[in-house]
Protein backbone atom coordinates (compact mmCIF):
# COMPACT_ATOMS: atom_id res chain seq x y z
CA UNK A 1 0.00 0.00 0.00
CA UNK A 2 2.65 2.45 0.44
CA UNK A 3 3.97 1.77 -2.76
CA UNK A 4 0.44 2.53 -4.57
CA UNK A 5 0.24 6.15 -1.62
CA UNK A 6 4.08 6.71 -2.41
CA UNK A 7 3.17 6.62 -6.55
CA UNK A 8 -0.04 8.88 -6.21
CA UNK A 9 2.41 11.52 -3.53
CA UNK A 10 4.53 11.53 -6.71
CA UNK A 11 1.84 12.27 -9.02
CA UNK A 12 0.32 14.78 -6.77
CA UNK A 13 3.62 16.65 -6.58
CA UNK A 14 4.24 16.53 -10.51
CA UNK A 15 0.94 19.16 -10.48
CA UNK A 16 3.52 21.94 -9.20
CA UNK A 17 6.40 20.85 -11.34
CA UNK A 18 7.94 18.81 -9.26
CA UNK A 19 9.38 15.45 -10.76
CA UNK A 20 10.41 12.12 -9.00
CA UNK A 21 14.15 11.71 -9.30
CA UNK A 22 16.28 8.26 -8.02
CA UNK A 23 19.02 10.27 -7.05
CA UNK A 24 19.07 11.67 -4.02
CA UNK A 25 22.07 14.60 -4.87
CA UNK A 26 19.19 16.29 -6.80
CA UNK A 27 16.58 15.88 -4.70
CA UNK A 28 14.64 19.56 -3.90
CA UNK A 29 12.23 17.90 -1.54
CA UNK A 30 12.49 14.42 0.07
CA UNK A 31 9.63 12.42 0.93
CA UNK A 32 9.90 9.65 2.91
CA UNK A 33 7.00 7.42 3.34
CA UNK A 34 7.07 5.11 6.01
CA UNK A 35 5.65 2.00 7.90
CA UNK A 36 4.69 1.68 11.80
CA UNK A 37 3.73 -1.99 11.69
CA UNK A 38 7.18 -3.35 13.80
CA UNK A 39 9.36 -1.74 15.78
CA UNK A 40 12.18 0.22 14.84
CA UNK A 41 10.26 2.26 12.21
CA UNK A 42 11.01 5.50 13.91
CA UNK A 43 14.81 4.75 14.27
CA UNK A 44 14.98 3.87 10.09
CA UNK A 45 13.72 7.39 9.78
CA UNK A 46 16.10 9.34 11.74
CA UNK A 47 18.54 6.82 9.88
CA UNK A 48 17.54 8.05 6.87
CA UNK A 49 17.44 11.67 7.50
CA UNK A 50 20.93 11.01 8.50
CA UNK A 51 21.35 10.11 5.14
CA UNK A 52 20.37 12.94 3.32
CA UNK A 53 21.89 15.81 5.87
CA UNK A 54 25.43 13.66 5.32
CA UNK A 55 24.24 14.21 1.69
CA UNK A 56 23.22 17.88 2.21
CA UNK A 57 26.19 18.73 4.37
CA UNK A 58 27.64 21.73 2.75
CA UNK A 59 24.86 22.40 0.28
CA UNK A 60 21.17 23.90 0.47
CA UNK A 61 18.84 21.40 2.71
CA UNK A 62 15.56 20.26 0.96
CA UNK A 63 12.48 19.81 1.79
CA UNK A 64 12.18 16.77 4.23
CA UNK A 65 8.20 15.30 4.68
CA UNK A 66 8.03 12.15 6.98
CA UNK A 67 4.77 10.56 5.80
CA UNK A 68 2.82 7.86 6.50
CA UNK A 69 2.15 5.37 8.90
CA UNK A 70 5.16 6.47 11.33
CA UNK A 71 4.48 10.43 10.76
CA UNK A 72 0.82 9.65 11.82
CA UNK A 73 1.92 7.82 15.00
CA UNK A 74 4.91 9.80 16.69
CA UNK A 75 4.48 12.95 13.99
CA UNK A 76 4.67 15.57 16.99
CA UNK A 77 7.63 13.95 18.40
CA UNK A 78 9.65 13.50 15.33
CA UNK A 79 9.51 17.16 14.70
CA UNK A 80 10.49 18.03 17.78
CA UNK A 81 13.65 15.64 17.77
CA UNK A 82 14.71 16.17 14.50
CA UNK A 83 14.97 19.77 13.32
CA UNK A 84 16.04 18.98 9.45
CA UNK A 85 12.49 17.70 9.39
CA UNK A 86 9.53 20.88 7.48
CA UNK A 87 6.98 18.56 7.72
CA UNK A 88 4.98 15.27 8.77
CA UNK A 89 1.80 14.01 6.97
CA UNK A 90 -0.46 11.06 7.60
CA UNK A 91 -1.59 8.05 5.58
CA UNK A 92 -4.99 9.74 5.35
CA UNK A 93 -4.31 13.34 4.77
CA UNK A 94 -1.16 13.04 1.39
CA UNK A 95 -3.65 14.35 -0.65
CA UNK A 96 -1.74 17.74 1.00
CA UNK A 97 1.11 17.62 -0.38
CA UNK A 98 1.24 20.58 -2.51
CA UNK A 99 0.17 22.78 -0.27
CA UNK A 100 2.96 21.32 2.42
CA UNK A 101 5.53 21.56 -0.13
CA UNK A 102 4.70 25.18 -1.28
CA UNK A 103 4.75 26.52 2.38
CA UNK A 104 7.69 24.55 3.18
CA UNK A 105 9.36 26.20 -0.13
CA UNK A 106 8.57 29.66 1.90
CA UNK A 107 10.41 28.70 5.20
CA UNK A 108 6.96 28.23 7.25
CA UNK A 109 7.01 26.92 10.20
CA UNK A 110 6.59 22.79 10.82
CA UNK A 111 3.29 21.23 9.67
CA UNK A 112 1.79 18.41 10.94
CA UNK A 113 -0.90 17.26 9.13
CA UNK A 114 -2.47 13.92 10.42
CA UNK A 115 -5.84 13.99 10.47
CA UNK A 116 -8.04 11.34 8.93
CA UNK A 117 -9.98 13.15 5.69
CA UNK A 118 -9.97 9.49 4.11
CA UNK A 119 -13.16 10.47 2.02
CA UNK A 120 -10.93 14.36 1.22
CA UNK A 121 -8.22 12.18 -0.14
CA UNK A 122 -9.87 10.13 -2.47
CA UNK A 123 -12.23 12.73 -3.49
CA UNK A 124 -8.95 14.95 -4.56
CA UNK A 125 -7.06 11.73 -6.13
CA UNK A 126 -9.95 10.51 -8.40
CA UNK A 127 -9.44 13.59 -10.04
CA UNK A 128 -5.78 12.31 -10.76
CA UNK A 129 -5.43 9.60 -13.71
CA UNK A 130 -3.36 6.75 -12.23
CA UNK A 131 -0.26 7.04 -15.11
CA UNK A 132 1.18 4.32 -13.76
CA UNK A 133 2.33 2.02 -16.68
CA UNK A 134 3.24 -0.86 -15.14
CA UNK A 135 2.22 -4.13 -16.58
CA UNK A 136 1.19 -5.58 -12.92
CA UNK A 137 -0.43 -2.40 -10.83
CA UNK A 138 -1.75 -1.66 -7.51
CA UNK A 139 -5.08 -0.39 -6.88
CA UNK A 140 -6.01 0.49 -3.66
CA UNK A 141 -10.16 -0.38 -3.21
CA UNK A 142 -10.33 0.05 0.76
CA UNK A 143 -8.35 1.23 3.94
CA UNK A 144 -8.49 1.28 7.56
CA UNK A 145 -9.06 -1.05 9.66
CA UNK A 146 -11.90 -1.67 12.63
CA UNK A 147 -11.03 -5.01 14.14
CA UNK A 148 -8.21 -4.02 16.74
CA UNK A 149 -6.64 -7.02 16.76
CA UNK A 150 -4.09 -6.26 20.10
CA UNK A 151 -0.94 -6.29 18.39
CA UNK A 152 -1.74 -3.89 15.56
CA UNK A 153 -0.99 -0.10 15.11
CA UNK A 154 -3.10 -0.28 11.56
CA UNK A 155 -6.96 0.85 13.61
CA UNK A 156 -4.90 3.46 14.91
CA UNK A 157 -2.52 5.22 12.28
CA UNK A 158 -4.67 4.01 9.02
CA UNK A 159 -8.55 4.99 11.15
CA UNK A 160 -11.53 3.18 10.93
CA UNK A 161 -12.82 1.41 7.67
CA UNK A 162 -13.19 3.15 4.41
CA UNK A 163 -14.28 1.93 1.27
CA UNK A 164 -14.15 3.34 -2.38
CA UNK A 165 -17.22 3.05 -4.55
CA UNK A 166 -16.97 1.03 -7.41
CA UNK A 167 -17.57 4.29 -9.85
CA UNK A 168 -14.08 5.31 -8.61
CA UNK A 169 -12.10 1.99 -8.65
CA UNK A 170 -13.41 1.13 -11.97
CA UNK A 171 -12.86 4.33 -13.20
CA UNK A 172 -9.13 3.60 -11.85
CA UNK A 173 -8.76 0.58 -13.45
CA UNK A 174 -9.54 1.27 -16.32
CA UNK A 175 -7.15 4.42 -16.77
CA UNK A 176 -4.76 1.36 -15.63
CA UNK A 177 -5.37 -1.06 -18.56
CA UNK A 178 -5.62 1.63 -20.94
CA UNK A 179 -1.55 2.49 -20.22
CA UNK A 180 -0.47 -1.20 -20.64
CA UNK A 181 -1.43 -2.63 -16.89
CA UNK A 182 -2.57 -6.70 -17.39
CA UNK A 183 -2.86 -7.58 -13.92
CA UNK A 184 -4.57 -5.03 -11.03
CA UNK A 185 -3.59 -6.30 -7.71
CA UNK A 186 -6.51 -4.64 -5.33
CA UNK A 187 -5.26 -3.43 -2.13
CA UNK A 188 -6.90 -3.04 1.64
CA UNK A 189 -5.75 -3.45 5.15
CA UNK A 190 -8.63 -6.11 5.39
CA UNK A 191 -9.22 -6.10 1.35
CA UNK A 192 -12.35 -8.74 1.61
CA UNK A 193 -13.75 -6.48 3.88
CA UNK A 194 -14.73 -4.17 1.25
CA UNK A 195 -18.30 -2.81 0.78
CA UNK A 196 -19.67 -0.33 -0.80
CA UNK A 197 -23.35 0.12 -0.43
CA UNK A 198 -24.60 -3.37 -1.26
CA UNK A 199 -21.68 -4.50 -3.33
CA UNK A 200 -19.11 -6.68 -1.76
CA UNK A 201 -15.66 -7.30 -3.00
CA UNK A 202 -17.16 -10.69 -4.96
CA UNK A 203 -19.41 -7.82 -7.01
CA UNK A 204 -16.35 -5.94 -7.79
CA UNK A 205 -14.39 -9.00 -9.08
CA UNK A 206 -16.91 -9.79 -11.44
CA UNK A 207 -16.64 -6.13 -12.88
CA UNK A 208 -13.03 -5.90 -12.87
CA UNK A 209 -13.20 -9.26 -15.07
CA UNK A 210 -15.42 -8.04 -17.82
CA UNK A 211 -12.57 -5.15 -18.69
CA UNK A 212 -11.51 -6.72 -21.96
CA UNK A 213 -7.58 -6.24 -21.51
CA UNK A 214 -7.02 -6.87 -18.19
CA UNK A 215 -6.17 -10.33 -17.99
CA UNK A 216 -5.23 -10.70 -13.93
CA UNK A 217 -6.76 -9.65 -10.91
CA UNK A 218 -5.77 -10.34 -7.67
CA UNK A 219 -6.47 -8.65 -3.64
CA UNK A 220 -4.33 -8.61 -0.55
CA UNK A 221 -4.70 -8.24 2.34
CA UNK A 222 -8.00 -10.84 3.25
CA UNK A 223 -9.00 -11.60 7.01
CA UNK A 224 -10.43 -15.19 7.76
CA UNK A 225 -13.72 -13.04 9.19
CA UNK A 226 -14.28 -11.75 5.91
CA UNK A 227 -14.05 -15.04 3.54
CA UNK A 228 -17.79 -14.98 2.67
CA UNK A 229 -19.52 -17.24 0.70
CA UNK A 230 -19.88 -15.23 -2.18
CA UNK A 231 -16.20 -14.21 -2.28
CA UNK A 232 -15.41 -18.01 -2.51
CA UNK A 233 -17.54 -19.02 -5.09
CA UNK A 234 -15.38 -16.03 -7.28
CA UNK A 235 -12.44 -18.22 -6.83
CA UNK A 236 -14.26 -20.97 -8.55
CA UNK A 237 -16.30 -18.15 -11.30
CA UNK A 238 -13.88 -15.55 -11.72
CA UNK A 239 -11.41 -16.86 -14.37
CA UNK A 240 -9.21 -13.90 -14.19
CA UNK A 241 -9.07 -14.19 -10.14
CA UNK A 242 -5.63 -15.93 -9.60
CA UNK A 243 -5.50 -19.00 -7.40
CA UNK A 244 -3.14 -18.00 -4.74
CA UNK A 245 -5.15 -16.13 -1.59
CA UNK A 246 -2.93 -14.74 1.24
CA UNK A 247 -4.82 -15.48 4.23
CA UNK A 248 -3.02 -14.21 7.48
CA UNK A 249 -3.89 -16.29 10.43
CA UNK A 250 -1.03 -14.90 12.58
CA UNK A 251 -1.17 -18.49 15.06
CA UNK A 252 -1.82 -21.69 14.74
CA UNK A 253 -3.48 -21.54 18.96
CA UNK A 254 -7.09 -21.09 18.92
CA UNK A 255 -6.19 -19.55 22.42
CA UNK A 256 -3.41 -17.33 21.06
CA UNK A 257 -6.18 -16.29 18.47
CA UNK A 258 -8.10 -15.64 21.40
CA UNK A 259 -5.97 -13.11 22.91
CA UNK A 260 -4.99 -11.59 20.13
CA UNK A 261 -8.83 -10.50 19.57
CA UNK A 262 -8.56 -12.65 16.02
CA UNK A 263 -12.22 -13.10 16.03
CA UNK A 264 -11.67 -16.82 14.88
CA UNK A 265 -10.98 -20.28 15.41
CA UNK A 266 -8.34 -22.76 13.83
CA UNK A 267 -10.78 -24.86 13.34
CA UNK A 268 -12.82 -21.74 11.51
CA UNK A 269 -9.68 -21.48 9.76
CA UNK A 270 -9.09 -25.07 8.27
CA UNK A 271 -12.89 -24.60 7.04
CA UNK A 272 -12.34 -21.97 4.79
CA UNK A 273 -9.45 -23.56 3.46
CA UNK A 274 -11.50 -26.60 2.30
CA UNK A 275 -14.16 -24.40 1.22
CA UNK A 276 -11.73 -22.49 -0.71
CA UNK A 277 -10.18 -25.84 -2.44
CA UNK A 278 -13.46 -27.45 -3.19
CA UNK A 279 -14.25 -24.79 -5.53
CA UNK A 280 -11.41 -24.65 -6.84
CA UNK A 281 -9.23 -27.42 -6.69
CA UNK A 282 -6.39 -25.36 -7.98
CA UNK A 283 -5.54 -22.85 -5.19
CA UNK A 284 -2.85 -22.45 -2.86
CA UNK A 285 -2.53 -20.15 0.12
CA UNK A 286 0.34 -17.69 1.78
CA UNK A 287 0.30 -16.56 5.10
CA UNK A 288 1.25 -14.30 7.78
CA UNK A 289 2.41 -15.53 11.28
CA UNK A 290 3.20 -13.83 14.45
CA UNK A 291 5.58 -15.62 16.59
CA UNK A 292 6.03 -15.54 20.33
CA UNK A 293 3.03 -13.84 20.62
CA UNK A 294 2.58 -12.70 24.64
CA UNK A 295 1.48 -15.67 26.53
CA UNK A 296 2.59 -18.20 23.68
CA UNK A 297 3.52 -21.43 25.31
CA UNK A 298 5.31 -24.20 23.69
CA UNK A 299 2.48 -26.48 23.20
CA UNK A 300 1.01 -23.15 21.49
CA UNK A 301 4.06 -22.44 19.07
CA UNK A 302 4.14 -26.37 18.24
CA UNK A 303 0.51 -25.75 17.08
CA UNK A 304 1.28 -23.19 14.67
CA UNK A 305 4.34 -25.03 13.41
CA UNK A 306 1.23 -28.41 12.78
CA UNK A 307 -0.84 -25.62 11.01
CA UNK A 308 1.70 -24.89 8.52
CA UNK A 309 2.73 -28.37 8.08
CA UNK A 310 -1.43 -29.13 7.88
CA UNK A 311 -1.68 -26.67 5.19
CA UNK A 312 1.39 -26.24 3.03
CA UNK A 313 1.65 -22.34 2.84
CA UNK A 314 3.50 -21.58 -0.15
CA UNK A 315 4.98 -18.67 1.24
CA UNK A 316 5.06 -18.10 4.82
CA UNK A 317 6.09 -14.56 6.53
CA UNK A 318 6.85 -14.83 9.93
CA UNK A 319 7.90 -12.19 12.72
CA UNK A 320 8.45 -12.05 16.40
CA UNK A 321 5.69 -9.92 18.10
CA UNK A 322 6.77 -6.67 18.18
CA UNK A 323 5.42 -4.36 20.56
CA UNK A 324 3.41 -1.30 19.68
CA UNK A 325 3.06 1.71 21.70
CA UNK A 326 -0.50 2.32 22.44
CA UNK A 327 -2.08 -1.06 21.95
CA UNK A 328 -3.44 -3.42 24.22
CA UNK A 329 -1.16 -6.34 23.80
CA UNK A 330 1.79 -3.81 24.78
CA UNK A 331 0.75 -3.97 28.04
CA UNK A 332 1.45 -8.02 28.27
CA UNK A 333 4.11 -9.69 28.99
CA UNK A 334 6.72 -10.73 26.32
CA UNK A 335 8.06 -14.17 25.67
CA UNK A 336 12.14 -13.91 26.58
CA UNK A 337 13.52 -12.80 23.53
CA UNK A 338 16.16 -15.89 23.27
CA UNK A 339 13.03 -18.58 23.30
CA UNK A 340 11.05 -15.56 20.79
CA UNK A 341 14.46 -15.95 18.31
CA UNK A 342 14.91 -20.24 18.99
CA UNK A 343 11.15 -20.75 17.74
CA UNK A 344 11.14 -18.35 15.50
CA UNK A 345 13.97 -20.16 13.81
CA UNK A 346 12.43 -23.72 13.94
CA UNK A 347 9.26 -21.79 12.24
CA UNK A 348 11.18 -20.74 9.35
CA UNK A 349 13.11 -24.16 8.88
CA UNK A 350 9.74 -26.10 8.30
CA UNK A 351 8.51 -23.02 6.63
CA UNK A 352 11.71 -22.82 4.15
CA UNK A 353 11.17 -26.71 3.88
CA UNK A 354 7.57 -26.71 2.65
CA UNK A 355 8.24 -23.92 0.32
CA UNK A 356 11.67 -25.90 -1.32
CA UNK A 357 9.48 -29.44 -1.67
CA UNK A 358 6.86 -27.15 -3.36
CA UNK A 359 9.23 -25.71 -6.16
CA UNK A 360 11.16 -29.14 -6.62
CA UNK A 361 7.42 -30.44 -7.37
CA UNK A 362 7.89 -27.48 -10.36
CA UNK A 363 10.53 -28.71 -12.08
CA UNK A 364 9.03 -29.72 -15.52
CA UNK A 365 5.50 -28.35 -15.16
CA UNK A 366 4.31 -25.55 -17.17
CA UNK A 367 3.11 -22.41 -15.73
CA UNK A 368 1.54 -19.31 -17.27
CA UNK A 369 3.74 -16.87 -16.96
CA UNK A 370 2.59 -12.82 -17.13
CA UNK A 371 6.19 -10.87 -18.34
CA UNK A 372 6.41 -7.79 -16.33
CA UNK A 373 9.86 -6.65 -17.54
CA UNK A 374 13.35 -6.75 -19.59
CA UNK A 375 16.24 -7.73 -17.44
CA UNK A 376 19.00 -4.92 -17.22
CA UNK A 377 21.35 -5.43 -20.00
CA UNK A 378 20.51 -9.12 -20.56
CA UNK A 379 18.10 -11.00 -22.90
CA UNK A 380 15.96 -12.53 -20.12
CA UNK A 381 12.62 -11.77 -19.15
CA UNK A 382 10.93 -11.18 -15.20
CA UNK A 383 7.70 -12.22 -15.00
CA UNK A 384 5.57 -14.21 -12.33
CA UNK A 385 3.38 -17.05 -12.34
CA UNK A 386 -0.31 -17.70 -11.65
CA UNK A 387 0.89 -18.21 -7.93
CA UNK A 388 3.00 -14.90 -7.87
CA UNK A 389 5.94 -17.07 -7.70
CA UNK A 390 9.11 -15.10 -9.85
CA UNK A 391 10.15 -16.51 -12.98
CA UNK A 392 13.21 -15.59 -15.40
CA UNK A 393 13.34 -16.83 -18.99
CA UNK A 394 15.74 -16.13 -21.75
CA UNK A 395 14.69 -14.41 -24.84
CA UNK A 396 15.63 -12.80 -28.30
CA UNK A 397 12.35 -11.51 -28.51
CA UNK A 398 10.12 -8.75 -26.38
CA UNK A 399 8.18 -10.78 -23.86
CA UNK A 400 6.76 -7.55 -21.81
CA UNK A 401 3.13 -7.26 -21.01
CA UNK A 402 2.43 -11.29 -22.73
CA UNK A 403 1.40 -14.53 -21.31
CA UNK A 404 3.20 -17.58 -22.02
CA UNK A 405 3.66 -21.08 -20.66
CA UNK A 406 7.02 -21.88 -19.44
CA UNK A 407 8.34 -24.95 -18.30
CA UNK A 408 9.89 -24.78 -15.12
CA UNK A 409 13.60 -26.05 -15.45
CA UNK A 410 15.27 -25.02 -12.64
CA UNK A 411 14.77 -23.09 -9.38
CA UNK A 412 16.35 -21.18 -6.40
CA UNK A 413 14.81 -19.64 -3.12
CA UNK A 414 12.82 -16.79 -4.39
CA UNK A 415 13.26 -17.83 -8.40
CA UNK A 416 11.72 -19.95 -10.93
CA UNK A 417 13.94 -20.48 -14.20
CA UNK A 418 12.24 -21.77 -17.46
CA UNK A 419 11.97 -22.00 -21.04
CA UNK A 420 9.43 -20.55 -23.07
CA UNK A 421 7.02 -23.62 -24.22
CA UNK A 422 7.56 -23.29 -27.94
CA UNK A 423 11.29 -22.40 -27.62
CA UNK A 424 11.45 -26.07 -25.92
CA UNK A 425 9.28 -27.32 -28.47
CA UNK A 426 11.32 -26.61 -31.07
CA UNK A 427 14.07 -27.74 -29.49
CA UNK A 428 12.72 -31.09 -28.89
CA UNK A 429 11.76 -31.05 -32.83
CA UNK A 430 15.38 -30.30 -34.06
CA UNK A 431 17.24 -32.90 -31.21
CA UNK A 432 14.41 -35.65 -32.92
CA UNK A 433 14.79 -34.35 -36.49
CA UNK A 434 18.99 -34.54 -36.12
CA UNK A 435 18.60 -38.06 -34.30
CA UNK A 436 16.48 -39.69 -37.22
N1 LIG B 1 -5.30 -7.14 8.01
C1 LIG B 1 -4.50 -8.26 7.78
C2 LIG B 1 -4.92 -9.37 8.72
O1 LIG B 1 -5.52 -9.09 9.72
O2 LIG B 1 -4.64 -10.49 8.48
C3 LIG B 1 -3.03 -8.01 7.96
C4 LIG B 1 -2.50 -6.65 7.79
S1 LIG B 1 -1.14 -6.25 8.84
C5 LIG B 1 -0.97 -4.62 8.30
C6 LIG B 1 0.19 -7.14 8.09
C7 LIG B 1 0.87 -8.12 8.99
O3 LIG B 1 1.73 -7.49 9.89
C8 LIG B 1 -0.04 -8.94 9.86
O4 LIG B 1 -0.60 -10.02 9.19
C9 LIG B 1 0.86 -9.36 11.01
O5 LIG B 1 1.40 -10.65 10.82
C10 LIG B 1 1.99 -8.34 10.98
N2 LIG B 1 1.97 -7.55 12.22
C11 LIG B 1 1.10 -6.60 12.57
N3 LIG B 1 1.38 -6.13 13.81
C12 LIG B 1 2.45 -6.81 14.24
C13 LIG B 1 3.21 -6.80 15.45
N4 LIG B 1 2.90 -5.99 16.45
N5 LIG B 1 4.27 -7.64 15.55
C14 LIG B 1 4.61 -8.49 14.54
N6 LIG B 1 3.92 -8.54 13.38
C15 LIG B 1 2.86 -7.72 13.23
FE1 LIG C 1 -4.25 -5.09 12.02
FE2 LIG C 1 -5.28 -6.80 10.22
FE3 LIG C 1 -5.98 -6.97 12.78
FE4 LIG C 1 -6.80 -4.90 11.34
S1 LIG C 1 -7.34 -7.05 11.05
S2 LIG C 1 -6.03 -4.81 13.41
S3 LIG C 1 -5.03 -4.57 10.01
S4 LIG C 1 -3.92 -7.31 11.88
Amino acid sequence: MNEYDSNRIAALAEKINYIRTKDIKETDCYVLNTCHIREKATDKVYHDIGRVKKEFRNKKKPIIIIAGCVAQAEGEVLLKKESYIDAVIGPQSYHEINEIIIKSEKKSNKINSTEFNVIKKFDQLNLLKNSNNKISSFLTIQEGCDKFCKFCVVPYTRGPEHSRSLDEILLEAHQLVDRGSKEIILLGQNVNAYHFEKLKLSHLLIELEKIKNLKRIRYTTSHPNDVSTDLIDAHKNCKKLMPLLHLPVQSGSTKILKDMNRGHTIDKYLKIIEELKEKKPTIKFSSDFIIAYPGETEDDFNKTVSLIKKVKFINSYSFIYSSRPGTPASNMRNVDIKTAKERLKIFQNVANNIKKDYRKKLINSVSEVLFENKIKNEDKYFGRDEYFNSVIVSSKKNLTGQIKKIKIKQHNHNTLFGEILSDCQKDKKIKEEYAA
